[in-house]
C-alpha cells in the first residue's frame, strides 16, 4: 500500500500525518508553526517528514498552506499574512533537496477542497465549489474533477467576490468583499456593532477593538437564547453569504457547495437557511438543484487533502 505525508501549514500550527492514497489517516501529529517563518519553517517541515520517513516506506509528500501557490512549480508567490518570510519560497525544491522525497505543494483551501471532493462532503460529485468560513474566508474551485488554479495561481477566491458595491473593507484592503460580510469574524463584528447601537444583547457591554475569544460559537449560542443582535446578523450574514454563493453558482453550475470552518458546524439552521435564500436569487433553472452541505472532514481536511495531492502526483 501506498503512503504519503501531508502537512497542513498554517500560521499557528503545521498539521501533519501519514495517508494512504485512498485519504485514510494512519498516524497524526501538530506543531506549533516555527517562529519567523522562512527557513526556520523549511527546517521544521523537512524534520517532520524525516521522522515519518525512518517509521514508513513513503512515496512523496504534499504541502498545503496559506497564500497563493505557483502548484506547477511548488513555490510561493503571494503573501502571507500570517507566514512570515514565506512569499518566494521554494518550497517543493527545498523540501526534495533536503528529504529526497517528491513534495507537492498547493494552497491550503485548494487541499482542504480536494478532501471533501474525494473523501468527505463532496464525494460522488465532479464539481464543487468549497468555502470555509473563519477567521477570513477560504475558497476554492473543482471541475471535471480537478482543482481550478487559475492562469496566475488566484483561481477559486470567491472570498473576495464583490457582493456590494463600495461596501465595508475586507482584510485584503478592497471593499465590499464576501469575506467582509460572512466570515466569522464578520459575524461577531457585527453582533457587537449591532450591540453597541442599541439592539438588546448580552454582548452590549464588549468592546469591538477587544472581543477576547469570542467566535461564531457565542453568537450562535446567544442566538439560540434569543440575543435580538445575534439573531439580527446571523440573519443578515445568511444572507451575504448566499448573495454570494448564488452568484457563484448561476456562473458555474456546481453540482455541490461544501461550506467548512466553525459557522457551518455551529448552526445547524444557518446553512438551510442559506440554500432557501440561494434558490430564490438563482436562476430559475437552477433552483432545485442547490446542494449545500457543511465539511464532514473538520481540521483534518487541509492534511488530507495534501496528501492527495502527493499521490496524484505518484500515479
Ligand atoms: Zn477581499
Amino acid at each position: 500500500m501506498r503512503l504519503f505525508i501531508g502537512l497542513d501549514v498554517g500560521g499557528t500550527s503545521v498539521k501533519h500525518g501519514v495517508v494512504t492514497a485512498e485519504g485514510e489517516i494512519r498516524e497524526q501529529g501538530e506543531h506549533t508553526t516555527a517562529p519567523g517563518g522562512g527557513h526556520a519553517l523549511l527546517n521544521q517541515l523537512s524534520e517532520i517528514i524525516t521522522v515519518y520517513a525512518d517509521r514508513h516506506e513513503l512515496s512523496g509528500a504534499g504541502v498545503g498552506t496559506a497564500g497563493a501557490v505557483d502548484f506547477a512549480r511548488g513555490r510561493i508567490v503571494g503573501h502571507s499574512p500570517n507566514i512570515p518570510d514565506w512569499s518566494g519560497t521554494p518550497v517543493a525544491a527545498e523540501l526534495t533537496r533536503r528529504t529526497a522525497m517528491t513534495v507537492r505543494v498547493d494552497n491550503d483551501a485548494n487541499c482542504m477542497a480536494l478532501a471533501e471532493a474525494r473523501i468527505g462532503a463532496g464525494r460522488g460529485c465532479s464539481s464543487v465549489l468549497f468555502l470555509t468560513l473563519g477567521t477570513g474566508i477560504g475558497s476554492a474551485l473543482l471541475l471535471n474533477n480537478r482543482l481550478w488554479r487559475g492562469a496566475h495561481h488566484m483561481g477559486g477566491e470567491w472570498g473576495h467576490a464583490t457582493i456590494v458595491e463600495d461596501g465595508r473593507e475586507c482584510p485584503c484592503g478592497k471593499r465590499g468583499h464576501l469575506e467582509a460580510y460572512a466570515s466569522a469574524r464578520a459575524l461577531v463584528k457585527r453582533t457587537l456593532q449591532l450591540a453597541r447601537r442599541g439592539v438588546s444583547s448580552q454582548f452590549a457591554e464588549i468592546s469591538d477593538a477587544a472581543p477576547g475569544g469570542m467566535g461564531s460559537r457565542e453568537i450562535f449560542d446567544a442566538a439560540a437564547e434569543g440575543d435580538a443582535a445575534a439573531v439580527q446578523a446571523i440573519r443578515e450574514t445568511a444572507s451575504h453569504l448566499a448573495t454570494g454563493i448564488a452568484s457563484a453558482l448561476n456562473l458555474l453550475d456546481c453540482e455541490r457547495v461544501v461550506v467548512g470552518g466553525g459557522m457551518a458546524a455551529a448552526g445547524d439552521s444557518f446553512l438551510v437557511t442559506v440554500t432557501n435564500l440561494v434558490r430564490e436569487r438563482v436562476h430559475a433553472g437552477l433552483a432545485e438543484f442547490v446542494r449545500i452541505v457543511p465539511a464532514e472532514l473538520g481540521n483534518r481536511a487541509g492534511l488530507i487533502g495534501a496528501a492527495l495531492l502527493a499521490a496524484d502526483a505518484d500515479e
